[in-house]
């Protein structure tokens, strides 16, 4: 499998340092967040922080309007989507934070309800499906509970396999793919340290996904959100295969390997044995700028659509929107499916 060292492109960062060859070292990554053009010192970590963690306020009508006239409701599109299925076999990938469960305070309780893990279980009957998150695979499947799903955790970086006697399942195989696995003792002692830090910062709590770790500042006050950044940068800058992302009121700590969920989704594609296949269409349901890379494969392969969850606009490569995750469910409602299922080929 190759692997390569990538940095992908982000908001986070200004223009101050070129990669080399398009990729960046954890150092220079460094140099990027504490300079500006001008050499001048800024946080721009801090900037960053606020800039993807903003306080909800009601998005301007028109913005509003104009957004769903380019990403229109998956609900209200759901008859177009299916005609546009036709023939072809969907293959259903879902996120899960802020996508099948609501996002909380305690990322430790972000709970699907009954309800959402009916409505996956009766969509995996039909369809094969996969739920993609940043979260440790086993933490998702401890969520989920369903041994039918394929599983991504960790961005995308640890994929595993329905269990025996399913439906969906290829031979024997059970873990499928996991790019990142020389990363897991870094990983480990970055987690030792990082927990071992932030913990003078109230309310900060490093999530250990395994082959990524999660820092979230959900709970921390804002005031002291430069603290925590600066100790995470610290932290990091010993480690230049280390990478740093970040979502709503998370950094993330990668490995520098050119593995993302777009590399998941294609993943999985191949080894349902869609690779080349026009035959496919894939349906990815996201809320979160990770996915984003998620529903870039699905544009530049002319197939399937991406739906993003969000009651905002957002620039986006998702063709359609949801307003939230109990939209999600209803577009997963059992009889919607078992009509696909009279257009999918056996
Ligand atoms: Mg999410």
């Amino acid at each position: 499998m190759a692997i390569a060292v990538a940095i992908s492109e982000s908001t986070l960062f200004p223009p101050a340092v070129s990669p080399i060859n398009g990729y960046f070292t954890t150092n220079m990554l460094l140099k990027k967040l504490e300079t500006n053009g001008n050499g001048a010192r800024i946080n721009a970590l801090l900037d960053s922080m606020r800039a993807s963690s903003p306080t909800r306020r009601p998005s301007d009508n028109e913005d509003q309007k104009s957004w769903t006239l380019h990403h229109p409701s998956a609900l209200s599109m759901f008859e177009e989507i299916m005609s546009a299925s036709k023939g072809k076999q969907i293959v259903v990938f879902l996120d899960y934070d802020g996508t099948l469960s609501p996002i909380v305070e305690d990322p430790d309780r972000a709970f699907m309800t009954t309800e959402m893990r009916e409505a996956v279980r009766n969509v995996a009957k039909f369809l094969p499906t996969a739920i993609v998150s940043g979260r440790c695979r086993a933490k998702v499947y401890d969520f989920v509970r369903l041994s039918e799903l394929y599983y991504a955790g960790s961005h995308g970086m640890d994929i595993k396999g329905p269990s025996k006697g399913h439906k969906y399942r290829k031979g024997n195989q059970t873990v499928l793919c996991q790019p990142a696995r020389k990363f897991l003792p870094m990983i480990d002692r970055v987690y030792k340290t990082l927990m071992e830090k932030i913990k003078y910062v109230p309310g900060a709590k490093v999530e250990n996904n395994k082959f990524c770790l999660s820092v979230h500042y959900r709970c921390v006050e804002e005031k002291r959100w430069g603290e925590l950044g600066d100790e995470v940068k610290l932290v990091i800058q010993d480690y230049p295969q280390l990478r740093l992302s970040q979502g709503r009121k998370v950094l993330e700590i990668l490995p520098t390997i050119k593995w993302d969920k777009g590399n998941a989704l294609e993943f999985l594609l191949e080894s349902l044995g869609y690779a080349e296949s026009n035959d496919v269409f894939p349906v990815y349901i996201g809320d979160d700028r990770t996915d984003e890379d998620a529903f870039k494969v699905l544009r530049k392969r002319g197939q399937g659509l991406g739906i993003l969850v969000s009651k905002a606009p957002k620039e986006t490569n998702a063709s359609y929107s949801l307003q939230e995750p109990t939209e999600a469910s209803s577009y997963a409602v059992p009889t919607r499916f078992s009509r696909v299922e009279q257009v999918v080929p056996t």
